[in-house]
């Protein structure tokens, strides 16, 4: 087999060197801060923590081997490479400690074209890794956000959304708004990487 990073042979689906990499590009591993509240990684010290003003993180940089990871995994169901990113996640996420996971919702468009939803995958795959139940229950719907079920055991839970980029945060804040008037809830939400 052969490295998704740099086509070396490789029994892993990254070699040591490309793993290395995507690692070095966690947050935590960048920059050596942590919020004094949350003690969760914080980017630059200058300004507030994004979970503590907002409840929202990313793992790392969207740039790189990460950022082609994402692409890969947007374009081509690949089981070893959904494993590989929510592997990642987990250390951030057991600081976190969630009860539940929703995905963000991928575009109708882009759902049909590719005939998955590549969050729903990963959502299940980190559910899976971490014994945290997963719920599918956001969908986008000509451009809208469609809360598919409202019976739903949400007390006292902490709830995170789950996105592969974070760039303008428009979807994840649809999400959010959806879940506050329906539940009255608000959820966190966590990405793989931010821009
Ligand atoms: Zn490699
Ligand atoms: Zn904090």
């Amino acid at each position: 087999m052969y490295c998704i990073g740099c086509d070396r042979i490789s029994d892993e689906l990254l070699c040591p060197s490309c793993d290395r990499q995507v690692q070095t590009g966690s947050y935590a591993d960048l920059y050596d801060r942590r919020c004094p509240d949350c003690h969760l990684p914080i980017l630059d010290s200058a300004y507030p923590c994004s979970w503590c003003t907002d409840g929202r993180i990313g793992w790392g940089g969207y740039e790189g081997l990460l950022a082609r990871l994402l692409t890969l995994h947007k374009t081509r169901k690949d089981r070893r490479l959904v494993h590989y990113l929510a592997k990642l996640l987990v250390p951030m996420m057991n600081m976190i400690a969630p009860d539940l996971f929703i995905p963000v919702p991928a575009s109708e468009g882009g759902c049909r074209q590719r005939g998955y939803d590549q969050m729903v995958l990963f959502s299940k795959e980190l559910s899976r890794q971490m014994g945290i139940p997963s719920r599918p229950v956001l969908i986008q719907k000509k451009g809208a956000i469609v809360l598919l079920t409202r019976n739903m055991r949400i007390e006292n839970k902490r709830i995170v959304l789950l996105d592969d980029i974070y760039t303008t945060g428009k979807t994840s804040s649809d999400c959010r708004k959806i879940l506050k008037e329906t539940w009255g809830i608000d959820p966190f939400v966590v990405t793989i990487a931010e821009s």
